[in-house]
């Protein structure tokens, strides 16, 4: 045969769409060049092939946003370097906004923007019409100018990424689709193909909306769904608009790309058509699905009226393709945990082509250097839970994800669909006092509560929304009084044996070596000293630990402590997070109120701050840690899963009864408080001293990460984590605002809520000095700082501790 397979590859891609060309792309820079890229059938036949190539950068978060940068950086120099056009154009882009909603976000992303450097600008109408003549601006507000966005052709594109990584030794076979994933010793081991096994180090699954089935090869979940996809194409326009900016109107769920004299219109309608239900044939290639003028009526209505050209002449073209999407509308990226060596970048959710860029060479990055080289938990594969693989989930999600994009992207939005998925046995309980739920990691959580017998109407706003008292009462009841959290769905690992102590000592920052009874709160660090999770550690007895985490982190640290636990010690990990409910009874209250209901001494001398007791609640014998995430005196009830609503139950019949509290007071008390958020104020970027979480680090013990923090210690600490407090009460923070001191740009905000007790609006953020100066308490206080909210600047106060209860008095006493 000409082109015989090899025997052995370092790495294989799966997929020769835009993402696998990337991604091999990327591992030949690094200096992998041993790197064999096999594509089922053609390169670009999958997804790739028929995308309208539009190239934005304003992503959903910061990090993705600097992967877009990276990507249009990328696409402007590849045809210089391959010699292959990407018909890559640099014409920019409008955002219009056709509602008051749109007109806040747009004027909140153009602020956010600036945290990165990224050049946008506010348009009036008018200033619209002048860069877009055919456009009707009735009903505009204004929009966004973004001049580095773009257009490409999608498949040139891909050649050239598929070129330039061949011209550095990586080899690309089309026709030979993988038919299996062999495993060697708990590791990927190579691709099965019909000419035989490549042995491989690593095995990278690019297979687009093939790579749910692609992962099934190796035993492994891989969640994401297709979704039919629409544009179509004008004939030429009577009078073309010219070289003329990408136009989005997401208000109507559409947008315009200028292409040779004709219009390509395309399509986010609300509701999407899920496709491949019963799997993506193996067989298809280039796929075109049928018209379907009736469901896209409303938004080519839209089209004529924001764009009447575009009804004055014919549809040369109706294009329906298939393209794949994840539960959350983010892509999937990095090493699957339950096999070392499988790695995935698949389920773009319609961004695949301006995304590629980055993804590529993060995870090339991640592959070569063994750990992410930034934070991406936004796209982390490991963010995914088994039952989202589940087929039906999966569909009906796929209903809302292709709409989202373009739908407003309010604060706090939940997802309409695929809901009611993980329930406390509390749920009907909390329900019946007004709960209004929000989803995580799919738990139904309350986020508030309006009359006790109603279902309150969870709306949005960038202002005040109307739940906004009802969550205001409930913090200040757990200030003044007592309020009642079910955190059931905090993730809990079980970790046993001889040696779990010895174990635990070596993946926790804190000693871990204390008395049964006592509470450690500890972070995992990564050997570069960056804060993997935040965790409580509670010790049950001489050989058994329980670790608590968040629900969002539940299948990370289990995977982290899996790795990282000792293989050569007698311990064992198991994942306990169904087994026991968390009722949290808070507030200046708590102690006289359990006292009485349990007739235990809850003293600080019968249980101290970061102790735990055994009670007897009802019939129930619950263990009540002595912690608190909302900065108050409270304790955590650990409750078996089938005595939750006993307790519940003989807590709530009481004179006195606690008030049920929900998440959005749990946020807005705990940012009051300056309690760190793993995954927005704290990531494996975040180094524990900068994020004021020495306390947690150890300095007598070794641990994984202890060198790294060690070499900072002596440091001035140029970068720190702060809190943060308006001087104007009425503009709302919620993460992603600029810090400024003075007139500089020196960070952003990571959390933003309102503060009912300081009467203020709170936040925590990183803030910097770029010239290597010390951040301590009177830099912050000397400082004139200012945040910008929706391109105005609000005065700021900044601080090391928090502005509520800073000693900690309230907790300890
Ligand atoms: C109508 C439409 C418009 C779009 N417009 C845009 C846009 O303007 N901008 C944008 O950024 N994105 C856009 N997209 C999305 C974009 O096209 C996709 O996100 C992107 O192409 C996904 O690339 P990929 O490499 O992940 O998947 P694919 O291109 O599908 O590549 C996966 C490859 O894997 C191969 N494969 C599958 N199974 C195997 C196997 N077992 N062995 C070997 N090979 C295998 C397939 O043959 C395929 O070639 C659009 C999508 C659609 C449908």
């Amino acid at each position: 045969m000409a082109n015989p397979l090899p025997q052995r590859s370092h790495v294989v891609v799966i997929g020769g769409g835009v993402v696998g060309c990337s991604v091999a792309y990327h591992l030949a820079h690094r200096g992998w060049t041993d790197v064999l890229l096999l594509e089922r059938d053609q390169l670009t036949s999958g997804t790739t092939w028929h995308a309208a190539g539009l190239v934005g950068q304003l992503r959903a978060t910061p990090n993705m946003t600097r992967l877009a940068q990276y990507g249009t950086e990328l696409y402007g120099r590849l045809e210089d370097e391959t010699g292959q056009p990407t018909g890559f154009l640099q014409r920019g882009s409008i955002m219009l906004a056709s509602s008051d909603g749109r007109w806040d976000e747009i004027r909140r992303a153009h602020s956010t923007a600036k945290c990165f450097g990224l050049e946008t600008h506010l348009l009036h109408p008018a200033e619209i019409k002048e860069r877009w003549p055919l456009v009707n601006t009735a009903g505009v507000r204004g929009g966004i100018w973004l001049p580095k966005d773009g257009q490409i052709n999608p498949a040139d594109l891909t050649q050239a990424l598929a070129k330039g990584a061949r011209q550095l030794g990586v080899r690309v076979r089309e026709h030979t689709p993988v038919r299996g994933l062999p495993r060697r010793d708990g590791r990927v081991a190579g691709v099965e193909t019909d000419e035989g096994v490549v042995e491989a180090e690593y095995v990278v699954n690019c297979a687009g909306m093939w790579a749910r089935q692609v992962g099934r090869l190796a035993g492994v979940d891989v969640p994401l769904h297709a979704a039919e996809h629409f544009y179509v194409v004008t004939e030429n326009l009577p009078e073309p608009p010219g070289a003329v900016p990408v136009l989005r109107d997401p208000d109507a769920a559409i947008y315009f790309k200028e292409e040779a004299g004709k219009l390509l219109v395309g399509m986010f309608e609300p509701v999407a058509k899920p496709w491949g239900m019963g799997g993506i044939p193996h067989d298809t290639s280039f796929t075109q699905l049928p018209e379907d003028w009736d469901h896209l009526a409303p938004q080519l209505e839209a089209a004529m009226e924001r764009v009447p050209a575009v009804g004055e002449v014919g549809i040369q073209l109706f294009f329906n393709g298939p393209e794949s999407f994840t539960p959350d509308d983010r892509y999937l990226l990095g090493e699957v945990p339950e096999l070392p060596g499988f790695f995935v970048a698949c389920g773009f959710n319609s961004v695949g082509v301006q995304s590629a860029g980055g993804a590529g060479r993060v995870l090339a990055d991640w592959i070569v250097e063994g750990h992410p080289p930034m934070d991406l938990a936004d796209v982390d594969v490991r963010r995914m839970l088994p039952f989202q693989s589940n087929a039906q989930y999966l569909h009906d999600r796929t209903v809302e994800g292709l709409g989202l994009l373009y739908a407003m992207h309010w604060p706090y939005r939940q997802y309409e669909t695929a809901r009611n998925v993980r329930r406390s046995p509390l749920h009907d309980r909390l329900a019946a006092y007004g709960a209004g739920f929000g989803e995580a990691a799919g738990w139904e959580r309350p986020d508030f509560f309006g009359e006790p017998g109603t279902t309150p109407e969870y709306d949005y706003s960038f202002g005040r929304p109307s739940w906004f008292e009802h969550h205001a009462a409930e913090h200040r009841a757990v200030r003044e009084d007592l309020g009642l959290f079910d955190q059931s769905s905090f993730a809990k690992f079980l970790v046993q044996g001889p040696d779990a102590e010895t174990a635990l000592q070596h993946v926790s920052s804190n000693r871990v070596d204390v008395e049964p009874g006592c509470i450690v709160y500890s972070l995992l660090l990564n050997e570069r000293g960056g804060i993997e999770s935040d965790l409580t550690i509670t010790r049950l007895d001489a050989e058994r630990f329980l670790i608590v985490s968040p629900a969002t982190a539940q299948r990370r640290d289990y995977h982290w402590l899996r790795r990282h636990l000792p293989a050569d010690q007698r311990v064992t990990l198991t994942d306990i997070t169904s087994a026991e409910a968390v009722l949290g009874v808070m507030g200046p209250r708590s102690r006289a109120f359990l006292e009485e209901v349990t007739g235990a001494n809850l003293s600080s001398e019968g249980c101290p701050f970061g102790h735990w007791t055994e009670l007897e609640i009802g019939y129930a014998r619950v263990r009540a840690a002595r912690m608190t995430y909302v900065g108050e005196l409270g304790w955590e009830l650990y409750v078996p899963t089938e005595f939750a609503t006993v307790v519940f139950e003989a807590l709530m019949a009481r004179n006195g009864a606690p008030k049920p509290a929900g998440f959005h007071a749990l946020h807005s008390l705990r940012t009051e408080s300056g309690y760190r958020h793993w995954g927005h104020d704290i990531t494996d970027e975040d180094d524990p001293l900068g994020a004021g979480l020495g306390f947690a680090v150890a300095r007598d013990k070794e641990f994984i990460g202890r060198a790294a923090v060690d070499a900072l210690r002596d440091r001035p600490r140029s970068r720190r984590l702060v809190s943060l407090m308006l001087e104007d009460p009425e503009p709302l923070l919620y993460h992603d605002e600029p810090i400024y001191l003075g007139d500089t740009i020196v960070g952003r905000t990571t959390s933003g809520r309102y503060g009912h007790t300081v009467g203020a609006p709170v936040g925590l953020g990183w803030v910097e000095d770029r010239d290597g100066r010390a951040i301590t308490s009177d830099y912050l206080a000397q400082g004139e700082f200012s945040v910008e909210v929706a391109g105005e600047r609000v005065g700021a106060r900044l601080a090391l501790k928090p502005f509520y209860d800073p000693d900690r008095s309230r907790v300890k006493g």
